[in-house]
C-alpha cells in the first residue's frame, strides 16, 4: 500500500521550491528593512497557552488544534504564531532590554479544517510581532508596510479592511448589544450561529451562511460604542492611512476567528490571481492584553500573519529561473577523483556544480549533463588531465574550448555571466 501524506498537509516538491524562496527573500527583506528581527519558537507548545491567549470559545481551540498527549503534559502543534513569540517575550523577560521590540517569524502551522484550496491543515504563515508601542502611527505604520509589500511582489486588486474592537469593557458592551439585537432572530441563525448567540456572538458577524448574513446585515456597530480613547485611536489610525495614502475600508463587521484582539483588527483580502473564495491573505491586529495575561508586565502589543500558500496562489504562476549549473564529465577513474576538486573549486566561488560520480560513456555522461539544465560540462579524460586542461562545452551555445586547469574557474564565471550564443560567448 502506498502511504500518503497526511489529509491536508502538501509537499513541496523541487519545482514550486523556487517561488517559495523569493517569497520568504521578499518577505525577510521587508520585514528587516522595517526593523523586525527573526525569532524562531518551536512548533509544539503547552496546549494551554492556546487557550489562554487564543480564547476558549473559537473554532481553533474547541476543534482545530493537533493535541499530544505525552505523559503528563498536554502538548499542541502550534495553530498560530503569536501565543508562542509573546510567550518567548515573556519568559526571557525582553521587555526590561528594550521599550520597543519588533520580531518577525516564517513557519509552518496546524489546524484540523476541512481542507480546499487555500486551506490547509499544514500552512505557512509569516508574520510580525511589535510590542510596547500603543499609538496608531505604530498600527498604521505596520499596515503601510503590508499594502507596499504585496503590491511590490505584484498582488493585484488589494482590499484593505479596518476596524476597531475596543478593549474588554467596550467588547463587552458590544456583545450585549449584538446578544440582543440577534436573540429575535434565532430561529432564523443557523445552528452554529445560535450556539455562538450566548457564548460569543461576535463570531456570528464573521458567518458565510447567508440566513447568517442576513440577520447581521444591520446589527448595531461595534464603532457606534467605542469608548473616547478608542473612538480617537481608531481616528489616528484611519488619518494616518489617509496621510500616507494607503487604501483603506473601514468595516464594523470585521472580526476575526481569534478572540485576543483589542483596538484595532485589519485584513488583507485579494481577488486577484487563483485566489479562489480563501481570498484573506493576512489578518492582524491589537492584543494590548495578552501580555499580561501570559504572566508578563502590561505591554501593548499588536501583529499581523500571512499565509504563503495564499500569497502564492495570488501571484502569476512564473517559474523562478534556477541558476545555471555546470557539470563535470570525468572519463575513468583518475579524472574521476580530479572532477570532485574541480567541483570543489567552482563550488568555492559560488557556481552551482554536479560532479558526476557514475561513470560511462561521454554520450551518456553529456545526456546527464543535459538532463540537470547545465549550460556548462567540463570533460576530463586522461589526455586532458597529462596536459593540465578541461574540455569546456557550452551546452547551450553549442561551442567548445580548451582551458588550463588554474584558469577554469575564472573562464567558467565569464562563461555564465554571457547571453549563451552571444558573440563573446
Ligand atoms: P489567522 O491566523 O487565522 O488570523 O490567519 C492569518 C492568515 O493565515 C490568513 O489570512 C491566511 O492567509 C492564513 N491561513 C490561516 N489559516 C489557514 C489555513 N488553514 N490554510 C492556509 N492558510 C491559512
Amino acid at each position: 500500500m502506498t502511504l500518503r501524506a497526511v489529509k491536508g498537509m502538501n509537499d513541496i516538491l523541487p519545482d514550486e521550491i523556487g517561488r517559495w524562496h523569493a517569497l520568504e527573500a521578499a518577505l525577510r527583506r521587508s520585514f528587516e528593512l522595517a526593523g523586525y528581527r527573526e525569532i524562531r519558537t518551536p512548533v509544539v507548545e503547552p496546549a494551554e497557552l492556546f487557550v489562554r491567549s487564543i480564547g476558549e470559545a473559537t473554532e481553533i481551540v474547541e476543534k482545530q488544534m493537533f493535541i499530544l498527549k505525552r505523559e503528563e503534559e498536554t502538548l499542541a502543534l502550534r495553530p498560530e504564531g503569536t501565543a508562542g513569540v509573546a510567550r518567548a517575550y515573556v519568559a526571557s523577560s525582553l521587555h526590561g532590554r528594550e521599550a520597543v521590540s519588533r520580531f518577525y517569524y516564517i513557519g509552518p502551522m496546524f489546524r484540523a479544517e476541512r481542507p480546499q484550496r487555500g486551506r490547509y491543515r499544514q500552512f505557512w504563515q509569516a508574520g510580525v510581532e511589535i510590542y510596547g508601542d500603543p499609538g496608531p502611527g505604530c498600527d498604521a505604520e505596520l499596515i503601510d508596510m503590508l499594502v507596499r509589500l504585496l503590491e511590490g511582489l505584484g498582488v493585484k486588486n488589494l482590499r484593505v479592511l479596518v476596524n476597531s474592537l475596543g478593549g474588554a469593557a467596550t467588547r463587552a458592551r458590544f456583545r450585549e448589544a449584538l446578544g440582543s439585537y440577534l436573540r429575535p432572530y434565532a430561529d432564523k441563525l443557523s445552528e452554529h450561529a445560535r450556539k455562538r448567540l450566548d457564548d460569543n456572538p461576535l463570531r456570528i458577524l464573521d458567518s458565510k451562511n447567508p440566513e447568517d448574513q442576513a440577520a447581521v446585515a444591520a446589527a448595531p456597530s461595534i464603532l457606534e460604542l467605542l469608548d473616547a480613547d478608542e473612538r480617537t485611536h481608531f481616528e489616528g489610525l484611519t488619518r494616518a492611512l489617509t496621510a500616507l495614502g494607503t487604501p483603506f475600508e473601514v468595516s464594523p463587521g470585521l472580526v476575526r476567528g481569534l478572540d485576543y484582539y483589542t483596538r484595532t483588527l485589519f485584513e488583507i483580502q485579494t481577488t486577484g490571481g487563483e485566489i479562489g473564495t480563501q481570498n484573506a491573505l493576512l489578518g492582524g491586529g491589537r492584543y494590548d492584553g495578552m501580555i499580561k495575561e501570559l504572566g508578563g508586565p502590561e505591554v501593548p502589543a499588536i501583529g499581523f500573519a500571512l499565509g504563503l500558500e495564499r500569497v502564492l496562489l495570488a501571484l502569476p504562476a512564473e517559474p523562478v529561473a534556477a541558476p545555471a549549473r555546470v557539470f563535470v564529465a570525468p572519463l575513468g577513474e583518475r579524472a574521476g577523483i580530479e572532477a570532485l576538486l574541480v567541483a570543489r573549486d567552482l563550488r568555492a566561488a559560488g557556481i552551482p556544480t554536479d560532479a558526476d560520480t557514475r561513470g560511462g560513456s561521454l554520450k551518456s555522461l553529456l545526456r546527464r549533463a543535459d538532463g540537470t539544465g547545465a549550460r556548462l560540462c567540463l570533460v576530463l579524460g586522461d589526455t586532458e588531465l597529462e596536459r593540465g586542461i578541461v574540455m569546456l562545452k557550452d551546452l547551450k551555445a553549442r561551442t567548445q574550448i580548451e582551458v588550463p586547469r588554474a584558469e577554469l574557474v575564472a573562464r567558467a564565471e565569464a562563461l555564465l555571466a554571457t547571453e549563451p550564443g552571444s558573440p563573446s560567448a
